[in-house]
């Protein structure tokens, strides 16, 4: 049996200050803030889900805010960078605005693409590259519109001290499709138009450690409950070892770490963002899970409340 992931479903990460992050992801990148919930492993913490304007598979990256840790260390096993695409021809506004908001860049090239790098105010490393496909976020906040708004997740770099093995995962597990090599990165694709590009970093970086400012955990995508569990025998003859089906609430998740030490998560399209509270609203309230709804009153007291903001 050959599988193929669609790529990319989100990317997780840790940062500090939850504020921070919201001023962040919705505010200056103008992502749509989809959800605002908390760690079903860590329930006084936030959980909070950024994307386009509903919150599609390969649009996503959230975070666990972790205020008052302190920051964690980019390396092996992690995902080191990722990537956002923006439609053709907007690399100059975003150029324009990190200089507004005096974020730093730096514009580096590979595989005939010229990504725009720059950090997060908790550390994350990520880029923005200018892609045709993908098609438009519609979500537009504080002077980002739609011909130049991130449409979603270009993809991500997975640093790898084992990256031959990571490889291995990446192309006969995920079934990405080897693109080529230059210089120390090797290039995967898969079938979707965002969250398609994985790129294998095979430099030591030394061993990377959790905390605010790294990557958690990258997912990728599957279609459903059936499909996951087909997903779950595969990758357990492999052998690797894979969690129990986890609900998440707005997918379903396992869980097995690949060789280089990189937690890869394979999570469901359905039910998505807006099967809890509307299309419309999303993202402005505070969504518990069943189980935590009777602790709503003592959650809330001990959650900072965060919200969007025009923050210029
Ligand atoms: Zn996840």
């Amino acid at each position: 049996m050959t599988k193929k992931t669609m790529g990319i479903h989100h990317i997780t990460a840790i940062v500090g200050d939850p504020q921070e992050n919201v001023d962040f992801y919705a505010s200056v990148l103008g992502l749509r803030l989809v959800k605002k919930t908390v760690n079903f492993g860590d329930k006084v913490r936030y959980h909070l889900y950024f994307g386009n304007e509903e919150g599609a598979p390969g649009t996503l990256i959230t975070f666990f805010a972790w205020p008052g840790v302190e920051n964690g260390k980019v390396g092996d096993g992690e995902v080191g960078v990722s990537s956002y695409v923006v439609p053709v021809g907007a690399m100059q506004f975003w150029r324009n605005r990190l200089d507004d908001f005096e974020i730093s860049y730096t514009v580096t090239e590979r595989f005939g693409e010229q990504y725009l790098q720059f950090q997060d105010p908790h550390g994350l490393l990520l880029e923005i590259v200018e892609r045709e496909e993908g098609a438009p976020n519609k979500w537009g906040f504080g002077g980002v519109t739609e011909d130049v708004a991130i449409k979603g997740l270009g993809g991500a770099t997975l640093f790898s001290a084992k990256s031959t093995e990571t490889a291995d995962v990446v192309g006969n597990i995920l079934g990405l499709e080897l693109v080529g090599r230059e210089g120390d990165y090797i290039r995967f694709k898969s079938e979707s138009e965002l969250g398609n590009i994985i790129d294998i970093k095979a430099t030591s970086f030394g061993k990377g450690e959790q905390g605010p400012g790294v990557v958690h955990h990258i997912a990728w995508r599957t279609k459903d409950d059936s499909e996951q569990l087909e997903w779950k025998s595969f990758v357990e003859k492999t052998g690797f070892e894979v969690t129990p089906v986890r609900d998440r609430n707005y997918f379903k998740a396992i869980y097995f770490t690949e060789p280089g030490g990189i937690l890869f998560e394979i999570a469901t399209d359905q039910p998505g963002f807006a099967h809890d509270e509307s299309l419309e609203t999303m993202g402005e309230k505070l969504m518990l899970p069943k189980q935590f709804e009777g602790e709503r009153k003592e959650l809330e007291n001990i959650l900072i409340p965060v919200e969007v903001r025009e923050i210029k």
